[in-house]
């Protein structure tokens, strides 16, 4: 049986001065108790009770490379005997915006800021003052930070929102606290759904700055968009006025080099890159068409940010970037090869075990859920998992020596090996087997 006791004591120190314990709310959510690390190498994270293990949550996205790359921390470390940050220019910026614009399809120029919470703050200024219009459509079951202009209540383990229908008028916001009013400008539609956003794109086209969409919904069940609804969607807002903003905060740098866009082959006007694109480091990007980017260099967009561009973050981009690309992106083909094996091995293993369940998957990403359907491929029928006995199945497997996100998305990062994949696969077939008795 798995000791974290030290865990569990640091929790309990944490919570005198720490509001909720945690630095991020999500973070709480972790069961038995909220994992304390202690170090990290490879695809492996040690916690404060000397327990090891194979981690798919992640840093819950951006360590692609793995916990303490070599190649990237020499970068990061050579590039802060320089100096950390400057509040001046550097090369850095200007080698990262080149590399940007050189691996992302939709990029003509970029903005860096700090998170994916930023980068979707700065995509819906950009567009609202492109077009002269306010209103902006955005997604059941999609996440795109937790600013008051977008953060809508949409059921996720461990965060206190309210399950919303698709028949909703009001958009419940996503937090207490949150204003409002900061939400009339939202339009909330089901995903996927062609109908819905095209009777809403014609009739309103006229206050519609944006339609934001995540190109994969990877918040909400890793669901695949329907063959030609990416398509639709850059059609309509194309024809309409309208821009459109691929969410790739999740995606970018995870699905390809250049992202689900370029993976697809969708050409949107403007995309938010964040998680995988520092490694690690923080760091995010809008990156886009040049006339909508014009509007920060003639200064009708203000993009603000102490810290924007410093010399840690754009050395760590750049680095992982470099590192991604190596052997033309051969990286790609094999972290996707071993969520293949991965996703297929776990689908086995649910029929072994006679548990209903069903594993999404594409490319370097994955989300397993219980639920008796034969697939998963919208939000309502997402929300019909069984999201308790998920997180007690990651409650199991945490014993097993697996790091897992309680709520059911898997990444996998370079440096995950064969062995790892297997020794994954025999603790989910003992966590099942715990699971069922
Ligand atoms: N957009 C998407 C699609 C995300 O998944 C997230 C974070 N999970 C964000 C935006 C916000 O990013 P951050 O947490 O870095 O602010």
């Amino acid at each position: 049986m798995l000791t974290i006791q030290n865990s569990i004591d640091k929790y309990d120190q944490a919570k005198k001065h720490l509001a909720g314990g945690v630095a991020s709310s999500l973070r709480a959510s972790m069961k038995p108790t909220p994992i304390y690390a202690e170090s990290a190498q490879g695809a492996r994270v040690r916690d404060v009770d000397g327990n090891e293990y194979i981690d798919y949550l992640l840093a819950y996205g951006p360590l692609i490379l793995g916990h303490a790359h070599e190649g990237l921390t020499e970068a990061i470390l050579s590039a802060m005997k320089n100096g950390y940050t400057y509040g001046l220019q550097h090369q850095g910026e200007i080698e990262l915006a080149n590399l940007l614009a050189e691996v992302l399809p939709c990029a003509d120029k970029v903005a860096l800021s700090g998170s994916g919470t930023e980068a979707v703050m700065l995509a819906l200024r950009l567009a609202r003052a492109y077009t002269g219009k306010r209103k902006v459509v955005r997604f059941h079951g999609h996440y795109h930070g937790w600013s008051d202009s977008i953060f809508t209540s949409f059921p996720s383990a461990g965060l206190n929102q309210q399950v919303t229908s698709a028949a909703n008028t009001t958009i419940p916001p996503g937090t207490s606290g949150q204003s409002e009013n900061s939400l009339d400008d939202i339009i909330l539609l089901p995903w996927n759904n062609p109908e819905a956003i095209e009777a809403v794109l014609r009739s309103q086209s006229g206050e519609i700055a944006a339609v934001i969409t995540e190109p994969v919904m990877c918040n909400s069940g890793c669901i695949l968009p329907k063959p030609g609804y990416l398509e639709l969607l850059r059609q309509l807002t194309e024809e309409l006025g309208i821009v459109l903003i691929l969410d790739e905060v999740i995606t970018g740098f995870r699905l390809s080099l250049g992202g689900a866009h370029g993976r697809f082959g969708i050409n949107p006007d403007l995309v938010t890159v964040g998680k995988a694109l520092g490694g690690g480091i923080a760091i995010s990007a809008v990156a886009g068409k040049a006339d909508i980017m014009k509007l920060i260099d003639d200064s009708t967009v203000s993009h603000l940010g102490t810290l924007n561009g410093n010399c840690v973050s754009t050395a760590a981009a750049i680095a992982t970037i470099h590192e991604l690309a190596k052997d033309n992106g051969a990286a790609y083909a094999r972290m996707e090869s071993f969520m293949v094996t991965l996703a297929a091995g776990i689908r086995e293993l649910l029929h072994k075990h006679k548990l209903p369940g069903i594993v999404n998957q594409i490319g370097p990403v994955f989300h397993m859920m219980f639920i008796d359907a034969p697939e998963v491929t919208d939000f309502d029928t997402f929300n019909r998992k069984d999201g308790a006995k998920y997180a007690r199945f990651a409650e199991i497997m945490l014993n097993e020596g697996v790091l897992l996100r309680p709520n059911g998305l898997w990444y996998i990062s370079t440096v995950h090996k064969e062995t790892d994949i297997q020794a994954t696969l025999q603790a989910v077939d003992r966590a099942l087997s715990q699971l069922t008795s």
